[in-house]
């Protein structure tokens, strides 16, 4: 299980094309773009909160820390597919979005968002269309990592004698992934791996748990805000 890619879904938004976007746009491509030539958006692409992931595989800070310096340049393809029709559009940048929120694993919460471009083409007009429909919602990130730790023991995970998914003395057992260390692509996918706030827990399952989906909830009304400013104006 070492090195392998992980998939993670998350949401996407406009964005407007200033100066100073279409600046950073034009370190990655190849011919100087004109705002009229590009359509630009943001993913939020993941978080180190602990109890959203559906196959108990969260991030840590550190990897999502080193998710947003890897995706800078790298390509959105659709569903996985890297064949180079599919290569559309493109992360210029990425953000780190911070938060009061303490994580089940005792971070504090952050966001990471990538900003992309893509250029206006005959080709992609509908899936531009799509977008800004908010139909091409989903979207998942495929990366690799050093390791997984237990959330019970601290051990590297498969060492020790816990099971991802069972509970401990009221507490899940997760495989949490400590580092990023190479991004491939986003994707926009059909089927989110991710679980949305309000999944169905069993009525024993930890208090940290239900503490963390407050203060999730709370964070994620400033994303969404965060996200909708600029979508109201692109
Ligand atoms: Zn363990």
């Amino acid at each position: 299980m070492k090195n392998a890619m992980i998939q993670k879904t998350a949401s996407v938004g406009a964005l407007s094309v200033s100066e100073a976007e279409l600046e950073k746009v034009n370190e990655y491509s190849l011919e100087q773009l004109k705002a009229e030539d590009v359509y630009l958006f943001k993913i939020a692409v993941c978080s180190n909160a602990q109890n959203t992931d559906r196959d108990n595989e969260p991030l840590l800070r550190k990897a999502v820390e080193g998710l947003a310096e890897r995706l800078k340049g790298r390509t959105i393809l659709f569903d996985h597919n890297a064949s180079a029709k599919n290569q559309v559009a493109r992360i210029y940048d990425t953000e780190l979005i911070g938060s009061d929120a303490q994580t089940a694993a005792g971070e504090p919460l952050i966001t990471m968002a990538a900003r992309c471009y893509m250029v206006k083409t005959e080709s992609n007009a509908d899936l531009i269309a799509e977008i800004k429909a908010g139909i091409k919602k989903e979207v998942s990130v495929g990366f690799s990592t050093s390791g997984r730790r237990c959330s019970i023991c601290g051990k590297q995970f498969y060492t020790c004698a816990h099971h991802k998914g069972r509970t401990y003395d009221g507490k899940i057992c997760r495989a949490q992934i400590e580092d990023c260390i190479d991004a491939y692509e986003v994707s926009f996918v059909a089927v989110p791996c991710q679980v949305d706030a309000g999944t169905t827990k069993s009525a024993d399952v930890e208090q940290t748990a239900e503490k963390e989906d407050e203060l999730l909830a709370k964070a994620r009304i400033r994303i969404n805000e965060y996200f909708f400013k600029e979508a109201e104006t692109a």
